[in-house]
């Protein structure tokens, strides 16, 4: 079983960036400039936060955080996304997600500059994915694009499941997983909480792609031998015997199905790294858009 290790290829891909950001500085150019704007205290939308100033700084990108009071009005977090857009030394930038229940999500999406929506959310780059035009991809199903392309794993006429279908993970997937394209070219299924015998679908798949939000709900008697099996879940189980008091597991029983698959990934250390990495490549992207 070769293990898809999307920590180590995170890394190789900001260092990547960072090279290319170098340069840029090196020829007096500035760097890409990332904004997150954070409304509230969600203790997890922190930790991504957090991460993803960290992991931009460090590539050389110029990152800023806005941290908003949960009180924030929609129309006021609307007066922040205009700002943004027409702020001249910001090339990309987030919402982090969810939003407090008063503020419409969709509202604030649909008001993000496309050309800075390095989420790939809006519906926009939506649909220029759709048509194969340059735009943003969503980061966490362009990571799994980038982790299929870099292990070279055939997709080419793979029957493929992906289970959820969820805007920012498992619909987007199906599409450019079905697509004539690098990574595509696959028979794709998309199973639901509304799919029946999922375990058929399962056991006939070359190719899983979890993205539910189940722990362990992929179990070794449902795939079969030489399977892939690329897990997007992240599920907190109770772990009493360990200092945090939990630890993160994905959608599918790694000890077991890694004893049958081809290739896998582990959860942590899997598709998580791959999204952040993927945002910054998008910013590098929207950078790219002004500056060339
Ligand atoms: P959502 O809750 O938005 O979507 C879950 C999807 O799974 C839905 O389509 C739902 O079906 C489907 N589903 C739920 N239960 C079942 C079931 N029993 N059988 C089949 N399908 C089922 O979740 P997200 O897409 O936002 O996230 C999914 C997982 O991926 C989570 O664990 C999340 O933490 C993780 N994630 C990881 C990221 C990363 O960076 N690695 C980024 C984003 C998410 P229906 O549509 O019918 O409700």
């Amino acid at each position: 079983m070769i293990l898809i290790d999307g920590k180590q290829t995170a890394a190789d891909i900001r260092e990547e960036i960072k090279g290319e950001v170098s340069e840029l500085v090196k020829q007096g150019k500035r760097p890409p400039h990332l904004v997150a704007v954070l409304v509230g205290n969600d203790p997890a939308s922190m930790t991504y936060v957090n991460s993803k100033e960290r992991l931009a700084k460090k590539i050389g990108f110029d990152s800023t955080v806005l941290r908003l009071d949960e009180t924030i009005s929609e129309a006021d977090l609307l007066k922040t996304v205009d700002e943004l857009n027409r702020d001249e030394s910001v090339d990309g930038y987030i919402v982090q997600l969810p939003l407090p229940a008063h503020i419409d999500e969709q509202k604030i999406i649909m008001a993000i500059d496309p050309d800075k929506d390095v989420d790939g959310f809006h519906p926009v780059n939506l649909g220029k994915m759709l048509v194969q035009l340059p735009g943003f991809l969503p980061a966490t199903p362009y990571g799994i694009m980038e982790l299929i392309k870099r292990y070279n794993i055939e997709t080419s006429g793979k029957n493929v499941l992906i289970v959820g279908r969820s805007l920012i993970v498992g619909r987007p997937l199906s599409i450019l997983m079905s697509q004539k394209r690098e990574g595509g070219n696959a028979t794709v299924t998309v199973a639901h909480s509304r799919t029946k015998n999922i375990k058929e679908l399962t056991l006939k798949a070359d190719i899983i792609i979890t993205a539910l939000g189940k722990a362990h709900f992929l179990t070794a008697d449902m795939v079969k031998e030489g399977v892939v099996v690329i897990d997007a879940g992240i599920n907190s189980i109770d772990a009493p015997d360990t200092k945090r008091g939990y630890r993160l597991v994905g959608d599918a029983d790694f000890e077991n199905i890694s004893k049958k698959a081809s290739f896998m990934t582990p959860v942590p250390g899997g598709v998580g790294p791959m999204t952040i990495a993927m945002l910054l490549k998008n910013t590098l992207q929207a950078y790219k858009l002004v500056e060339s």
